[in-house]
């Protein structure tokens, strides 16, 4: 049954708040989205029911701790259809996720001389970890190129491989512009050349099916935060063969086999990836969330998503001076703007006076700002339970703050 919009909203209970008197219009979904009550009743059982360490104890506690956390693993295998729920790697999130691939993978694969590729449009959790590597490697970081709607350019993308290309890293949906890459087709050709692919999934695995097998990709990473989960809590996938032929992260408790002084030899997947006590209740409270998004439905989501999308795009064109920076055909509910002659953050503060929540800057993705030349954006980013009366609120309000600023 297709759930109406104040059936969804009234699952969120933030969402009733009101900022600096006004009802809370929040448009900063791609910087983390709200929690439905599902998730955070999740959270509060656990502490309140279960609260035990995962895996070692015997006691019921810790087993119900364990068997819940377990779920999870078995219900992001679900969700991002890989094969095997070992190939579900718990991390803090997208970050860790990359940085896992970068000093693992990374280390023992990447020689002097090897050749990385990154797109124009990363944010940069996908671009530091690589030139950490890079520096360190003696090896080269290569970029694609993007049209001026925020659009990789392929054929130049073609031109980039060599003999030398090892792997290549690419963002799935832009959180600076809402692009949506054709991933398929960047690993496919990456592949072609014997290359690794990692797909940065932060912002694609709540608008988009996932489905890493299809992919083919061989690693994939994102966040339970912007899943309508906690914070703190993300997801490295990774093929079974070559995590296996990976080496440990972190090392500590946990991802042992056997622990003696003169050597140790290492848990299995996935614990070889799990060093140390794992965010327990907030792993556990990711079901919830995963589960809240099955419930609405994918299809659902981007159906709603992409008529906000469309409304505010028309609605904002109409105001005069401003700029949709990212006009992709294939985007998803993000729209960055600039405006002339007004500095996005007098404009977010602004608006933040009438209660409404954009997000103002760079995005962590500073080197796309340098390549449109400027120093950041606003960016109002559509979840589910957004409405066509926030974007009339968005549109007012920017009204509202350009004739002040003007
Ligand atoms: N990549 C993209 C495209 C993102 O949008 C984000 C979060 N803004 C990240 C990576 C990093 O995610 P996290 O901060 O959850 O590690």
């Amino acid at each position: 049954m297709i759930q109406s919009i104040d059936d969804i909203r009234a699952d969120f209970p933030i969402l009733h708040r009101k900022v600096k008197g006004h009802p809370l219009v929040y448009l900063d979904n791609a910087a983390t989205t709200q929690k439905p009550k599902a998730v955070i009743d999740a959270l509060t059982y656990y502490y309140t029911n279960t609260n035990a360490n995962v895996h070692r104890g015997i006691h019921s506690l810790a087993e119900e701790a364990t068997a819940d956390f377990e779920a999870t693993r078995d219900t992001v295998k679900e969700f991002i259809n890989s094969a095997h729920r070992e190939e579900v790697i718990f991390t803090r999130g997208t970050t860790e996720s990359i940085n896992l691939v970068a000093y693992t993978w990374g280390r023992q694969n990447i020689k002097e001389g090897d050749e990385i590729i990154i797109s124009a449009m990363e944010h940069h959790s996908n671009i530091v970890p690589w030139q950490i590597l890079c520096e360190e490697k003696n090896a080269l970081l290569k970029v694609i190129p993007i049209t001026e709607h925020g659009e990789i350019i392929m054929e130049e993308f073609d031109k980039l491989f060599s003999p030398k290309t090892k792997l290549v890293s690419v963002v799935h949906v832009s959180n600076a512009m809402g692009t949506i890459n054709p991933v398929e087709e960047i690993i496919n050709k990456s592949h072609a050349v014997g290359a690794k692919v990692l797909i940065d999934g932060a912002q694609s695995s709540m608008h988009l099916d996932i489905n890493v097998q299809k992919l083919n990709c061989d690693f994939f990473a994102c966040s339970a935060h912007k899943l309508f989960g906690p914070t703190g809590i993300g997801v490295l996938y990774g093929k079974k063969e070559i995590l296996e032929s990976m080496p440990p992260f972190h090392g500590g408790g946990e991802m042992i086999k056997d622990c003696t002084l003169p050597k140790t030899t290492y848990a299995d997947l996935p614990y070889k990836f799990e060093a140390g006590t794992p965010n327990i209740g907030d792993t556990i409270a990711f079901k919830a969330a995963l589960e809240y998004i099955q419930s609405i439905g994918k299809a659902h989501i981007r159906k709603h998503e992409d008529e906000l999308l469309r409304y505010a795009t028309e609605k904002l064109l109409q105001i005069n001076g401003l700029k949709i920076i990212g006009t992709a055909r294939n985007k998803i509910s993000v729209i960055s703007f600039v405006i002339n002659g007004v500095h996005p953050q007098d404009v977010g503060i602004l608006l933040d006076n009438k209660g409404i929540a954009i997000r103002t800057g760079h995005h962590c993705a500073q080197p796309l700002m340098d390549f449109y030349e400027i120093p950041g954006t606003m960016r109002a980013s559509f979840a589910v339970y957004n409405t066509i009366e926030e974007i009339d609120k968005l549109t007012e309000g920017l009204q509202k703050a350009i004739k002040l600023l003007l």
